[in-house]
């Protein structure tokens, strides 16, 4: 059984599977389809990129920074969640995959905009607005049922990338607390941050010196320069409704 299973490698899935997997629980994201980010032609408002950036290059960057964490994935569309044992939500849910063999986590995200259907059996809240359904959360994410968290658009999150990213981390961050992981800022600081004033580096923190601080700084820019080498010859997905014939 893994620790947690989440269901949409889209921009909120892949963000929470980031942060469950630098966390140290033992991450899969499932994912039956495309995000919808993969729609637009240009992302020019997610900080980091001055001119902005290729979609399907960020979605692809941001799936390769997921495995380095640790995450790891499965193709398939989930139709059906479900505890393992009713009444007995601890002991953790069964996902059913279109065609796939049952997966087994003890906690669920859902980041499976605009999907959310396979959840009916678990009664978690939603709510439907015109053809749309959304899953009602709390602060962190957390929907009706223990153990179950939304995150990004289908927690009725503004349609932002940025926003779904940012609620997908906090919908993990609550999930790490609720697992008791004593994780703390995830943060990686120079040498000598907590120590050098005689504390502990906290749980989920990192103190790194000079020379690894520059090891790591010429990996990223190795991966960015690889990265963003070429032009992606893979053009936006349109609107199913457009005719382009
Ligand atoms: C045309 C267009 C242009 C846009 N341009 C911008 C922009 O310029 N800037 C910006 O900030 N935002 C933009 N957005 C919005 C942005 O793409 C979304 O807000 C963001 O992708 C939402 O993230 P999410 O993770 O909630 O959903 P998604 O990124 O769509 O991810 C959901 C994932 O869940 C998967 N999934 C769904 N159901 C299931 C299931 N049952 N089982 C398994 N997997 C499932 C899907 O395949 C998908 O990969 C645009 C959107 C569109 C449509």
């Amino acid at each position: 059984m893994r620790d947690v299973c989440i269901v949409g490698g889209g921009v909120a899935g892949l963000t929470a599977s980031i942060f469950t997997a630098r966390g140290g629980l033992d991450t899969l994201v499932v994912d039956g389809g495309e995000s919808i980010l993969a729609r637009n032609a240009s992302l020019e408002n997610f900080p980091g990129f001055p001119d902005g950036v290729d979609a399907r290059r960020h979605l692809r960057l941001t799936r390769e920074q997921a495995r380095t964490a640790g995450a790891e994935f499965e193709l398939g569309r989930v139709i059906r969640a479900e505890p393992v044992t009713e009444g007995a939500l601890e002991e953790g849910f069964v996902l059913e995959t279109e065609g796939g063999e049952p997966l087994e986590a003890r906690r669920v995200i859902a980041a499976s905009w605009p999907t959310s259907d396979y959840l009916e059996p678990l009664d978690v809240g939603r709510m439907q607005r015109g053809s749309k359904h959304f899953v009602s959360v709390d602060e962190g994410g957390r929907t009706a049922v223990d153990g179950v968290y939304a995150a990004g658009r289908i927690a009725d999150e503004p349609h932002q990338a940025v926003v779904a990213a940012g609620h997908g981390a906090k919908a993990a961050l609550a999930l790490l607390y609720d697992a008791d992981v004593p994780f703390y800022q995830d943060w990686v600081v120079p040498e000598g941050y907590f120590t050098g004033r005689d504390r502990e580096v906290p749980p989920g923190c990192e103190e790194i010196d000079d020379e690894e601080r520059r090891r790591r700084d010429e990996r990223a820019r190795e991966t960015m320069r690889e990265a963003f080498g070429d032009p992606l010859d893979e053009e936006p997905t349109m609107h199913p409704s457009v005719d382009r014939d």
